[in-house]
């Protein structure tokens, strides 16, 4: 039995159980700053975590940013409140790279560290929330996805990431980083766990009509696709490994098939020139005057007021707010703007056609997760580089899976399974076929709470 949540439904609580929970997890906390905040009223439920840009009503909700410092939303995000509503007990928010903006969930203050070495980093920017899967046996965290979200840091922490296809879940209480782009998903220690909880959150919100109840398919398919361009820039350790794990499913049956698709290379520039132009705009609300910190009283000039408010951003934030601005600009917008949003057809096109018959397969992340000073090291480019493999099934909005299947020198790494729109279960049966065919059990050393 691989899946935890369902046993943990139908055990008998030993007295006092929670409590003991709680008093652990800010034991990790301090050692691991996963959680910027802890549900200490926790006293029934299957535990979950909430990725800190989601709305969970009466706890501090700030995306990890200095600006939404203080922020205490009156309501439930939608897929809060079915959790809720369905048997699971909130246990806390969860750390990310302020706004959702990074890749290696070093963009916040006291940022999470990886529960494998506490010298590296979770990956983001779902950062704690990955996090808190490894360290937590009886536990799922609601996370969200823009550009890779889910999948990096469930790579390097070697949990299952699950992000579905856009429209599935609703964004209902998202603090949004680009709502074209934006999906909200699961994190879970199994196949089972994550679909658990996402039956539960998926299907139509009359508060967010981009949400739609469509029926979801797990249309097996045994055919793997590998699209070259993709394996570029992956590490040679991270290679063989994926190399080992191919040859496992060619046993199991499937066959692999090697695909050339060029326009792939430009994936990584049209996402970041989309998803800065959609962020620049979400966070023009951030002025102290209805959102965002207030820092002066209205005496001051309008600039001063708020300049102040602004200041609190990050330098994330901040480069993504000017170059973001910039490709939306009238003279320069039909240039980059209006051109990745072409090409972006494209490749869903493209995509679209490769994978009608089969899965796309691939490393989850080109590295293993890097120890935290090198992630600082790094300048934003070579950082948004780390992107290539996961930033394309977001652009099209197709549903993805990562899974932990081997580890090096100590650290998990993950496999990226892509499906078509709405063939959502296939990936999770998939993963359940592994998981059952390998018995594979995630390293409950890092911790078992
Ligand atoms: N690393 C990507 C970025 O910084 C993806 C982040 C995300 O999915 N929220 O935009």
């Amino acid at each position: 039995m691989i899946g935890g949540i369902e046993e943990f439904v139908d055990k008998e609580k030993p007295e006092g159980y929670y409590e003991r929970l709680i008093a652990e997890l800010e034991k990790v906390n301090s050692k691991l700053h996963i959680f910027s905040s802890i549900n200490r009223q926790i006293s029934s439920g299957i535990p979950f975590s909430v990725k800190d840009n989601i709305c969970v009503s009466g706890v501090e909700s700030t995306a990890s940013s200095a600006v939404l410092e203080g922020y205490v939303p009156p309501f439930d995000a939608t897929p809060v409140e079915r959790l809720k509503s369905n048997g699971f007990g909130f246990v806390g928010k969860t750390k990310m790279d302020e706004f959702g903006f990074g890749t290696f969930g070093i963009n916040c203050k006291d940022h999470p560290r990886n529960p494998f070495g506490d010298s590296y980093v979770t990956g983001g920017s779902s950062a704690g929330a990955a996090a808190a899967v490894s360290v937590m046996k009886y536990h799922i965290a609601v996370a969200e996805s823009t550009g890779g979200s889910i999948s990096c840091p469930a790579a390097f922490c070697g949990v299952v990431g699950f992000t579905p296809t856009y429209g599935l879940v609703s964004r209902y209480g998202l603090i949004d980083y680009a709502n074209s782009l934006d999906k909200i998903g699961i994190i879970g220690r199994s196949s089972r766990d994550v679909r658990y909880a996402f039956d539960i959150i998926k299907g139509s919100d009359s508060y967010d009509t981009t949400c739609v109840d469509h029926q979801i398919n797990g249309e097996n398919r045994k055919k793997l696709i590998i699209i070259d361009q993709l394996m570029a820039n992956v590490d040679q350790d991270i290679l063989s490994s994926f190399d080992k794990f191919i040859s496992k499913m060619q046993n199991l049956g499937y066959s692999v098939e090697h695909r050339s698709l060029p326009l792939i290379d430009k994936a990584l520039a049209a996402y970041y020139i989309i998803s800065m132009a959609e962020a620049s705009t979400n966070l023009a609300k951030y002025t102290g005057f209805k959102y965002g910190i207030r820092v002066n009283d209205f005496s001051k000039g309008y600039n001063e007021f708020f300049t102040e408010a602004r200041r609190n951003f990050g330098p994330e934030a901040k480069r993504r707010i000017i170059l973001g601005t910039f490709v939306r600009s009238a003279s320069v917008k039909s240039r980059y703007y209006e051109k990745a949003m072409r090409f972006r057809h494209m490749l869903i096109d493209a995509l679209n056609s490769i994978i009608k018959d089969g899965f796309l397969i691939s490393p989850t992340m080109p590295i293993k997760a890097p120890a935290i000073k090198e992630a600082e090291e790094l300048s934003p480019l070579k950082s948004y580089s780390m992107d290539s493999i996961t930033v394309p099934p977001n652009l099209a909005g197709l549903p993805h899976v990562s899974f932990p299947y081997d580890y090096i020198n100590g650290f998990p790494v993950g496999v990226q399974l892509v499906t078509s729109h709405f063939n959502d279960y296939a990936l999770l049966d998939f993963v359940q076929g592994w998981e059952e065919e390998f018995n594979y059990r995630f390293n409950y050393d890092v911790g078992a709470i």
